[in-house]
């Protein structure tokens, strides 16, 4: 089995070539730190409304080779944080059109892949989230609810009972789903590198192998020269906190996983799984998975949640205990693959503010800007974002820059070791509660749950 080497995505795309470095210092319009989508799609949205504007962006490896490269391929409209906080601040009729631009988005980043000509295995087949004990189906039942309050019809989200599930994928021990029509599975790395040549068909250069030091007003200061601009964009999520005064900004949370062999014939047909719906769990440690186009199974989780001092993972590499518990996992889900082999496993880094909420900033003053905070949901969501930023920076307003996410004041993470206590506490809690609400009789959500929930603040 592999282990690392980027993602199987970037793996089974090969190597990408190679964009040239920073020149030395240099000077343009706006520059964008970090490869990739909230960058990319910033970029793209930037060029596509002002071809005249040099816009350059800055990444250290190549682009897409962090969480845009790496993640579970759900092009999904799910809003990350609490819609209550964000409707405090902004209300209620704000984070309903929040909710129906995350769904337009799905669509767009579908729209602008057949415009431009990007292949990445999209099928809009919506997601499945299955509840597999009384505990968990109680959640289902009260996300519903929650759901329906907040403008849901029976066309964004319907309960499916066990045996109605079983006729399109069956999944061990299932006692009922939800399904949402708003989501694609997609090749994330196919996605990721198409959008950079998009972008870079729209006149944007890319310099890659180049480390940004330091992101200021005005500049960006990296390994390779200085480079001077009116607007800077950070576009870093999951590795902002590698730069000078932002470590505790947004935590790196890990994120882990795996993908089978092709699945032979026969555990198919155990399965079923005709459209390629993605599928995730009520669990408080859910999994995500999806059915790639070439029928192998990508099942992803938390794994270990977080390095001690922010730190990142190298190339991918995700630990033997973490392999394990998710191979275990994807055999308990779907008993039919227990001799089907695990060919690759990898891990990456997405971005989590203190309050769990995304945030999207720019300060026409000094012309600095920010997207990210998406806690696994920012796949949809960076395109939604880089078409913010991108208005942001043109000084239009329009109903984007309008959204309850934009120009968020969030406080920071607590130092280190509170930070590396918190994140593991909350995680050993949610694995106890699961366990919990696995065993016979229990009916509720654990208490333990609902320590780890007000410990997290999320
Ligand atoms: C394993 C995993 C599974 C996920 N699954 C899903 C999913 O199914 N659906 C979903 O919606 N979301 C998912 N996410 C989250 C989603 O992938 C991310 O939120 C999103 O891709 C973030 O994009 P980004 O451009 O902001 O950051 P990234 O894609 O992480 O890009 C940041 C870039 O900055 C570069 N960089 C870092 N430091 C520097 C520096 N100092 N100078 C220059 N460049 C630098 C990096 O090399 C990287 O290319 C997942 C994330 C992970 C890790």
């Amino acid at each position: 089995m592999r282990n690392g080497d980027v993602s199987f995505w970037q793996h089974d795309l090969g190597s990408p070539a190679r964009r040239a470095p920073l020149a030395g210092d240099d000077r343009c319009d706006v520059a964008i730190v970090g490869g990739g989508l909230t960058g990319l799609w910033s970029a793209y949205y930037l060029a596509a409304a002002r071809p005249d504007l040099d816009v350059r962006i800055v990444e250290r490896r190549f682009a897409g080779y962090g969480a845009s490269g790496r993640n579970g391929g759900w092009l999904s409209a799910e809003l990350s944080g609490s819609r209550e906080r964000y409707a405090a601040a902004h209300g209620r009729a704000a984070v309903v059109s929040l909710l129906a631009a995350m769904r337009e988005a799905v669509d767009e980043v579908i729209d602008v892949a057949a415009s431009e000509g990007i292949d990445a295995d999209i099928v809009k087949a919506g997601t499945y989230v299955v509840a597999r004990n009384r505990a968990q189906l109680a959640r289902l039942h009260a996300d519903v609810a929650w759901q329906r309050d907040w403008g849901a019809t029976d066309a964004d989200v319907r309960v499916l009972d066990a045996a109605e599930l079983d006729g399109e994928l069956r999944v061990a021990g299932a006692r009922a789903a939800t399904f949402t029509p708003h989501c694609a599975r997609v090749h994330p790395a196919k996605l990721v590198r198409g959008v950079a040549a998009a972008v870079e068909r729209r006149g944007v250069t890319i310099h890659e192998g180049t480390t940004a030091l330091a992101v200021e007003a005005g500049a960006v200061r990296t390994d390779r020269g200085t480079l001077r601009a009116r607007h800077v964009l950070r576009c870093l999520e999951g590795f902002t906190a590698g730069l000078p005064g932002a470590r505790r900004e947004w935590l790196p949370m890990n994120s882990s996983m795996i993908v089978t062999a092709a699945l032979p014939a026969d555990v198919r047909a155990a399965i079923g799984w005709r459209d390629p719906a993605t599928l995730g769990d009520f669990a408080h440690a859910y999994v995500y998975a999806q059915l790639t186009a070439d029928g192998r199974i990508a099942l992803g989780g938390r794994g270990n949640p977080y390095r001690f001092g922010s730190r990142t993972d190298v190339d991918g590499r995700t630990q033997p205990g973490t392999v394990a518990a998710l191979t275990a996992m994807l055999h308990d889900l779907f008993p039919a693959t227990a001799g089907v082999a695990v060919e690759h496993a990898w891990c990456g880094v997405l971005g989590v503010p203190r309050d769990w909420c995304t945030t999207v900033a720019y300060d026409a003053g000094t012309g600095l800007g920010t997207a990210g905070g998406y806690v696994g949901n920012g796949l949809t969501t960076t395109n939604l974002a880089g078409r913010t930023l991108a208005d942001l920076v043109l000084g239009r307003e329009t109903a984007l820059t309008g959204l309850a996410w934009v120009g968020r004041d969030v406080r920071r993470w607590e130092p280190e070791p509170l930070r590396w206590q918190g994140v593991q506490g909350m995680y050993a809690l949610y694995r106890t509660a699961d366990r919990r609400e696995r065993r016979p009789g229990s009916r509720e959500t654990s208490r333990w749950a609902r320590v780890a929930d007000r410990l997290s603040g999320r």
